[in-house]
């Protein structure tokens, strides 16, 4: 589904992404891992043409990403994004949140909109916010919204770039099982994450990244009990 083949990414002198090859397949789940500052964040932001490449390639379904204009919003709606922090636009209810993408990008109407919407925050739990402004949430329910607004676009792929790491930890749980649920229905993910315990129990494939390399790909049962690399085996002794 997501080709990336030798991409580089320079931010001046820094080699933030180097000759990074990497597949991802419809329907997999794949947790990418690794030390502050390895590019993880970069590598999220390229597939959605958040961030240009210098060099190399990324194919969504055989075709390049578009650089600009209505292929270029398409192209985010088709690639779903969830941030640390969550990004809600601040002055719009949770349902105008959920629903103003699908109009503008989507060309859906209005009435249509709204049920996918609302079918939405009830599958994400936050069915009775919908009339609420983001600042009146939970963290955890703003994340919520967050995936919901995503999933609204009816994205092919979705990326969670440490979607739990702003928030308590009484509310990392309830994140996390909407997208233990997301994955159990067959949606394809890259989870940047630090949870371990997600890893291990929804990840498909593991990519440890150090240096802006991909220094191992494993499943999570190869790579939690037997990492290969040295540099993987001193991250996992400091996380576990
Ligand atoms: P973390 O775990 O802390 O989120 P990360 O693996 O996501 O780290 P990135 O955010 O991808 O790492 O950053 C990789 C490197 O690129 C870091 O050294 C960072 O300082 C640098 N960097 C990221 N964005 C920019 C930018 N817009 N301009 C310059 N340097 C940047
Ligand atoms: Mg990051």
């Amino acid at each position: 589904l997501v080709v990336l083949s030798s991409v580089n990414k320079h931010f001046g002198a820094l080699h933030v992404l180097q000759d990074i090859d990497l597949t991802i397949t419809r329907g997999e789940v794949l947790v990418v891992i690794g030390p502050s500052g390895s590019g993880k964040s970069t590598l999220c932001r390229t597939i959605n043409r958040l961030e240009t490449i210098d060099s190399g390639s990324i194919t969504i379904d055989g075709k390049a990403l578009p650089a600009e204009g209505k292929a270029l919003a398409r192209l985010r709606a088709d690639v779903g994004m969830v941030f640390q922090s969550f990004n809600l636009f601040a002055h719009k209810t949770v349902l105008e949140n959920v629903t103003l993408g699908q109009l503008k990008v989507r060309r859906t109407d209005k009435k249509a909109a709204e049920k996918k919407a609302r079918e939405l925050l009830d599958r994400v739990g936050v069915a009775s916010q919908a009339d609420k402004y983001p600042a009146q949430l939970s963290g955890g329910q703003q994340q919520r919204v967050a995936i919901a607004r995503a999933l609204a676009m009816g994205p092919k792929v979705m990326l969670f770039d440490e979607p739990t790491s702003a928030l308590d930890p009484e509310m990392i749980n309830e994140v996390l099982e909407v997208m233990q649920q997301l994955a159990r229905d067959g949606m394809t993910m890259v989870v940047v994450t630090h949870e371990m315990g997600f890893a291990r129990s929804a990840a498909n494939r593991v990519v440890f990244m150090a240096d802006g390399r991909i220094v191992e790909e494993a499943t999570p049962d190869q790579f939690f009990s037997n990492p290969r690399s040295d540099r993987a085996k001193d991250f996992l002794s400091k996380i576990l």
